[in-house]
């Protein structure tokens, strides 16, 4: 896939910043693998020092705020203010599970542009939660996209392939779930979650670094590059199969097969 540029910006499809890792749901095949991380927060003046980086040499559609929960980060309506006023996207959206809207104050809604509810037959909305959501969206004019799933892809490898050439290039995450976090562009959101799952930090690596020069020219390459990642090899790209959506039940997520 190529990738325009405009006005020196590479056009993309969508950008997303993992405000936080952890979350409320412990669902099983998270893609994020939210439930086997370590909580953790993002400070709102790292992502603002990433999206001035990237916004004159990336134009992604829209921009997305997501976890883990985003709802669970503190400074989410910072988040999304510095996100704003960064001009990375003419979309803002958050993707949630929806549990915790009713917690969010004016500002929170009068600042987003969309808001994306995921819906887990397992973990079910409130009626009353997702009234009150329409309700605001409707006062503040936001765009609800409500998003059922009823089924996960499996998307961690069970063993590790030897050569990931066949995911990687069939794999359509790459070109749809850019990442920007902690200073590095990612191809997808899988390389430092995989990082720290499997005790594996130089997979964290696997992202273009935000600081230097060059960086349209870097970026340009990293995105267009025929090379697998090494994250590719734990994980099934676009292929794992769909399983019944469910809830961990142990305490602790167990890890998968290094
Ligand atoms: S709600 Fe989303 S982030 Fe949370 S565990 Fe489920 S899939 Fe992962
Ligand atoms: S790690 Fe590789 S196969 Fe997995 S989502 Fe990212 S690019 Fe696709």
């Amino acid at each position: 896939m190529g990738y325009g540029i405009h006005n020196g910006r590479i056009q993309t499809w969508a950008l997303e910043a993992h405000i936080v890792d952890h979350c409320n749901l412990r669902c099983v095949h998270c893609c994020t693998l939210s439930p086997q991380l370590a909580p953790r927060v993002v400070e709102p003046s790292t992502l603002a020092r990433d999206l001035t980086a990237l916004a004159p040499v990336l134009a992604p559609q829209v921009f997305k705020l997501t976890g883990g929960e985003p709802l669970l980060h503190p400074g989410i309506v910072e988040c999304l203010q510095l996100a704003r006023e960064s001009a990375i996207a003419p979309v803002l959206q958050v993707t949630t599970n929806g549990f915790l809207a009713p917690r969010m104050p004016d500002e929170f809604w009068r600042v987003l542009d969309r808001i994306c509810v995921s819906l887990y037959p397992s973990a079910p909305l409130p009626d009353a939660t997702l009234g009150l959501i329409l309700q605001r969206c409707e006062d503040f004019d936001v765009e609800l996209r409500l998003k059922p799933a009823p089924r996960f892809q499996r998307m961690d490898a069970i063993t590790p392939h030897a050569d990931a050439a066949e995911i990687f290039n069939g794999c359509w995450l790459r070109h749809r779930c850019h990442m920007v976090r902690d200073g590095r562009f990612f191809l997808c959101t899988r390389p430092p979650h995989l990082a720290d799952v499997h005790g594996r930090p130089q997979l964290a690596d696997e992202g273009v670094e935000l600081r230097g020069g060059q960086l349209q020219r870097r970026l340009l390459e990293y995105l267009t590059a025929e090379k697998p990642l090494e994250s590719c090899r734990f994980c099934t790209g676009s292929t794992g199969e769909l399983e019944e959506h469910r809830q961990l039940e142990t305490a602790r997520a167990s890890r998968p097969v290094s």
